[in-house]
C-alpha cells in the first residue's frame, strides 16, 4: 500500500538529494544543472514515480526489462527510462521504441541486436558503454583497457550514439575507498574523447549512486542514479 506518508517521505527525500547534488556539483565545479539525476524506481511502484514527477523528475532508472515495460504501459512518455540493469539480447526488442538511454552498453552481440532493433523502427538509441573499472568478477562491463577498442567496433552502428560511460562501484561501507574507482572512469572517458571516433562522443559519467554519488560528481559524475535514498530500501532486488 501507497500511502500518504510515502509521499511525504519521497518529497523530502528528493529535496535533500537536490540539495546535495547542488553542493557537490559546486565542490566539482560543475553547473548543477549540467547534472542529470536518475531516479531508480525498480521495485517501487508506480505511486512513487508520480510523486516524483510532481517534484520535476524527468529521468527513471530501471534495471529490468519486465518492469520498464509494466510502468511505461502506465506512464508512457511522462518520463524518460534509463535500462541501466544488464540487459538479454533477447530482450532488446522490448524495450527498444522505449527507452531514453541504455547505460549497459557491455557486448558486442548486444550492440549488434540494438543496431538490428533500432534500424527497424526508424531510432537512434543514446547507449553508455558499461566499464567494469573495479574488475570484480561479479560486475558486468567492459575491461578498461578494451573499452577503446570496443568504442571503435560500436562507432561502425549508425542506429546506436554512444553518449559516454557508466560504471557500478563496489559497495563499501566508506564511499572514499572507491573514489579510484570514479576517478579511473574520467580518466579512460578523457583518454576516449581525445581519440576523436566519429559517431562516439564522451559527454554523459553515469556514476555514483545512494550512498557514493557526492564522491562521484567530485570526480565528474554528470548522471548520477540514485535510488533507495530518494524512494527508500528495496525490500528485495
Ligand atoms: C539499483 C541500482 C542503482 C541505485 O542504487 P541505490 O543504492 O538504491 O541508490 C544504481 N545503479 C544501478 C545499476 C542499480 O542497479
Amino acid at each position: 500500500m501507497f500511502t500518504s506518508d510515502d509521499r511525504i517521505r519521497i518529497k523530502d527525500n528528493l529535496n535533500t538529494i537536490k540539495d546535495r547534488i547542488a553542493t557537490a556539483a559546486k565542490r566539482s565545479g560543475q553547473n548543477v544543472e549540467d547534472i542529470m539525476l536518475v531516479a531508480v524506481s525498480k521495485n517501487f511502484p508506480v505511486d512513487a514515480i508520480e510523486v516524483a514527477i510532481e517534484e520535476k523528475i524527468m529521468n527513471f532508472g530501471e534495471n529490468r526489462v519486465q518492469e520498464l515495460i509494466q510502468k511505461y504501459d502506465i506512464l508512457s512518455e511522462r518520463c524518460k527510462w534509463h535500462l541501466i540493469g544488464s540487459l538479454q539480447t533477447n530482450k532488446v526488442k522490448y524495450i527498444i521504441d522505449k527507452v531514453h538511454m541504455i547505460h549497459s552498453l557491455d557486448r558486442l552481440k548486444l550492440a549488434e541486436e540494438i543496431q538490428k532493433r533500432a534500424e527497424s523502427c526508424n531510432r537512434v538509441i543514446d547507449c553508455l558503454i558499461q566499464v567494469n573499472v573495479s574488475g570484480e568478477n561479479t560486475k558486468a562491463g567492459i575491461s578498461p583497457d578494451e573499452v577503446y577498442e570496443f568504442a571503435k567496433a560500436v562507432s561502425q552502428y549508425p542506429n546506436i550514439k554512444v553518449k559516454g560511460l557508466m560504471t557500478i562501484a563496489p559497495y563499501t561501507e566508506h564511499p572514499e575507498n572507491v573514489r579510484y574507482v570514479f576517478k579511473q572512469l574520467k580518466n579512460i572517458s578523457v583518454d576516449i574523447d581525445q581519440e576523436n571516433i566519429d559517431n562516439i562522443d564522451m559527454r554523459y559519467l553515469s556514476m555514483g549512486m545512494s550512498h557514493d554519488f557526492e564522491i562521484a560528481i567530485e570526480e565528474g559524475a554528470n548522471i548520477v542514479r540514485i535510488g533507495s535514498s530518494i524512494f527508500g530500501e528495496r525490500k528485495y532486488g
